[in-house]
Order: structure tokens, then sequence, then C-alpha cells
């Protein structure tokens, strides 16, 4: 099938374009960005154009920060393309929910993706939980802002989330693995002086078997960089590692240790496939819940000015 790629940035350099070229699923037809291009491929600058003179691209693949997103994938799906839309898919659940209209009544595909869902340990992770009984649940994604998102401003404007960029990736994977629904109880917002989002969260959430379900996020650290899972339960420990790329049971890892983005990006582009050849929706928008609550009931402190 043929695919247009919008938002020619760090993602789409990184993973997307990659992803496409190993799969023998997707042709990439086109790209749309305002400054950037993949060789040997057809670039446009104005989306209305590409949707007008490229009726046989089919499938719009959308690589923007969150706030553009909506507009972009509104327009496609009124032209009657299938859309794949990078996390988060949009700035509000309100947009989103909008979106999942648009597609049903068009009678076309739209995937919320989750990359971090596709890490290699994940649905390991996912069984492992089904039948166990959690007594304490801890989530701790400490990054740095500036060597994973140089210069990238719009993450601290509002509708950039700050460090819930990253940590919807966190909680994109524990609305997958937890077998019981929780929700936020309480969160606490670190907001640097200059800034409309937050640099670091602190959440708490209810679990219905009275565990102890939190999670830290940070965009400021320097060093190792900890991308971590604990689920401590009466039968044992799990840890899962590297964005749920590595897997540990009492201390024993689980199967062959990756690294990275391992594998998501191709796994992401087999499952739209499969989507738009059964005209399936996937719009799971409980991780963006999560962030929504925190941002409803956040405590704000405010913390130094940040630059990059
Ligand atoms: P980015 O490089 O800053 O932005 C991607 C591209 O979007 C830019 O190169 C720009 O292309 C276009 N763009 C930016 N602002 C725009 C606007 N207001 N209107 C229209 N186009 C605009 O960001 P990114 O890191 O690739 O992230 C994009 C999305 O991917 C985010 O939602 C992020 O959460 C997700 N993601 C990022 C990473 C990562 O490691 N960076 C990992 C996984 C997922 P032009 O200037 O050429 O138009």
């Amino acid at each position: 099938m043929d695919i247009a790629l919008i938002g020619i940035g760090k993602i789409a350099v990184d993973q997307h374009v990659p992803a496409i070229a190993a799969s023998s699923d997707w042709e990439l037809a086109a790209t749309v960005s305002r400054a950037g291009t993949v060789d040997g491929v057809d670039a446009y600058t104005d989306f209305d154009v590409l949707l007008a003179e490229r009726p046989e691209i089919r499938v719009i693949s959308l690589c923007l920060p969150p706030v553009p997103r909506f507009e972009y994938a509104s327009k496609a799906l009124k032209a009657g393309r299938h859309v794949m839309l990078e996390k988060p898919p949009g700035a509000t659940l309100s947009e989103c929910h909008a979106l999942e209209a648009m597609a049903k009544a068009k009678g076309v595909s739209l995937y919320a993706t989750w990359h971090s869902r596709e890490a290699d340990k994940v649905a390991a992770a996912k069984d492992w939980l089904s039948d166990k009984t959690l007594k304490s649940f801890r989530v701790t994604w400490k990054e740095d802002v500036r060597r994973w998102h140089p210069g990238q401003d719009w993450i601290f404007e509002a509708g950039g989330l700050g460090v819930f960029d990253p940590g919807i990736n966190a909680l994109s994977i524990v609305t997958k693995i937890l077998p019981d629904a929780i929700h936020l109880t309480a969160s606490t917002l670190l907001f640097p002086q200059n800034r409309q989002a937050p640099i670091a969260a602190e959440l708490k959430f209810f679990h219905p078997g009275g565990a102890d379900v939190s999670a830290v996020f940070d965009f400021r650290q320097e060093g190792e960089q900890t991308w971590a899972i604990e689920a401590v339960c009466e039968e044992g420990t799990m840890l899962l590692t590297h964005g749920g790329a590595q897997m540990f049971v009492d201390g024993v890892a689980q199967g062959a240790t990756e690294t990275g983005l391992h594998g998501e990006y191709p796994r992401l582009y087999a499952n739209m496939a499969a989507l738009v050849r059964a005209g399936g929706i996937d719009m799971d928008l409980s991780p963006m819940r999560h962030v929504a609550d925190a941002f409803l009931l956040g405590r704000r402190e405010t913390v130094v000015p940040f630059e990059f």
C-alpha cells in the first residue's frame, strides 16, 4: 500500500522511514513537511495539495507534535484516507473522540499508536501478571530531555505534555499489562518557572485489589537513563527495564535482552496494515485519560527555569 508520511522530524527519520522501508506491506509514496524530506521520495510542503493531487495514496501517517495533529488528521479523514497517529493521538481527549467519530462516518481506519506497547517484553509482562496478586507497582521513567528532545520547545508549550511526552509511553505499557483497571487519585506536577508544561511529575493510583500503585516521571535525569516498571506480587517480583525491552522475574532475565525501540515501529506498521485490511479502528485512549486526570488533579509546584 502507498503511504504518505507527514512531519519529517526526529521520529519520522529515526523510526518511521526505516520501518516502512523494511516492510513488504508499505511503499513510502510521498512526504509532507515544511523543511524535512526523504531521499528519493516525492516531497510536498502543503498537505491540501498532497490530498488533492495523490488520490492513490490511501494511508496517511502523522508524525507531527500533538497540537497540530488534529487539523491534519481531520483533513485526511474527511478526504477518505486511513490515518495512523503518533502518540499521543491528539492534544485533547475530545479531539481524539471527534477523530474516531469521523473515521466511523467515513468507514476508514484510524490507529492511535502506542509504540512502547510493542516493546519486546510487554506481552510477556502482561502474561506474567495475569494470574498474580499485586502488592505494589512502581513506574520510574527518568530521562534527559536535552538528550532525547534537543531543542524541541514545543514539548514545554501548552499541549506539548512536558514530561508526560515520555510518561505517556509508560502509561501505555501500564494500561496494557495490568489486569485490573486503575485510576489516578493524586498528582504533583513540577513546572519550570518559564514553561507551560511540567518537567517532572509524581502520580498515585487507586487499585481495586488495594495494591500501592505509583509513578514518577522526570525529564532532568542526567547520566543513566531509567525506563522501568517494578511489580511486587505475592508470588514474586517482575521488573521491566529499558522501556519494556528487558524483563526480569526475581532477578532472572526472561528471554533475549534487547535495547532501545527494537521492533516497536515495524510492529506498529504491521498492525496498521492489518487494521486497514480488516477495516478496523484502534483508538484506545486509556494512557491519555490518566495524563488528563493528572492535569485535572495536579498540585502545581514551580521550579527553576529550564532552557535547552
Ligand atoms: P519534531 O522532530 O520536533 O517534529 C516533527 C516534525 O513535525 C517537525 O520536523 C516539523 O516538520 C513538523 N512540525 C512541527 N511543528 C509543527 C507544526 N506546528 N505544524 C506542522 N508541522 C509541524 O518531533 P518528534 O520528536 O519527531 O516527535 C513527533 C511526535 O512523535 C510527538 O508526538 C512525539 O511524542 C512522538 N515521538 C517522538 C519520539 C522521539 O524520540 N523524539 C519517540 C516516539 C514518539 P517541518 O518543520 O518540516 O514541517
